[in-house]
């Protein structure tokens, strides 16, 4: 099975324990040992399931699960606690957990736990496709066209990528280093060639470019889009 599985655990034992379990099925590990580990681990690696510990040392796992949830990530979230109270604070109080299991657990349980959510989510992921809607468009991104209607739109190779970049994750904030990155192929350059590059964007896509429905900006930290993968509620 593939997959990436971010650990957010401050016990070694037990995060290396769970790791070695879900390495056997194929899925890789990436570890954080504090909550801000886990949160700066969740920038910029392809991270498809959170197996997130309450109990940590400086903020703690609902902090880091509030946090993931602001950022936009639609992420399963598996919360390991060993207290009751806490399991009890995550199913009364729907703060967006996916998913928990108490500690002591069976790591082969845990395992099977995650390969569910995997599954499902690889999944909802096939059904979408590679077509992304937003308002009147439609943007292909494997033939790497738009369209307004049934009318092609030529955009310039950057704002293109740019749109793709965004519509991978709608909705989900990308600041502005992370576009130069990605767009850019580069980690050393003007962050205001991103926003010039949004600007235009938001030009020739935007009804009111001031006001944009589409091209949003998130507050202070970057840009996101509205729309949906066909195949997908919008
Ligand atoms: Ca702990």
């Amino acid at each position: 099975m593939k997959g990436t599985v971010l650990i957010i655990e401050d016990e070694k034992e037990i995060a290396d324990l769970i790791s070695l379990y879900l390495k056997k099925e194929g899925i890789d590990t990436l570890h954080g040992e504090t909550g801000e580990q886990g949160i700066s681990l969740l920038d910029g690696n392809p991270v498809d399931l959170v197996i997130l510990d309450i109990n940590l040392p400086g903020i703690d796992g609902f902090e880091v699960l509030q946090k993931i949830r602001q950022a936009g990530e639609s992420l399963p979230v598996i919360i390991v606690s060993a207290r009751q109270e806490d399991v009890d604070m995550i199913m009364g109080f729907g703060i967006g957990a996916d998913d928990y299991v108490s500690k002591p657990f069976s790591p082969k349980v845990l395992s099977a736990r995650v390969r569910a959510h995997l599954r499902r989510r690889q999944d909802i992921d096939s059904a979408g496709s590679d077509i992304f809607r937003f308002g009147p468009y439609t943007l292909d991104r494997e033939n790497l066209w738009l369209k307004k209607g049934p009318e092609r739109i030529d955009l310039p190779p950057k704002e293109l990528s740019l749109l793709l970049v965004l519509s991978e994750h709608p909705d989900r904030a990308f600041k502005q280093e992370e576009l130069y990155k990605k767009v850019w192929e580069n980690s050393f350059g003007d962050l205001t060639t991103v926003s010039v590059h949004i600007q235009r964007l938001r030009k020739k896509l935007e009804e009111n470019p001031a006001s944009p429905e589409y091209i949003k900006t998130a507050y202070g930290s970057g840009y996101y889009i509205t729309g949906s993968a066909e195949g997908e509620p919008s």
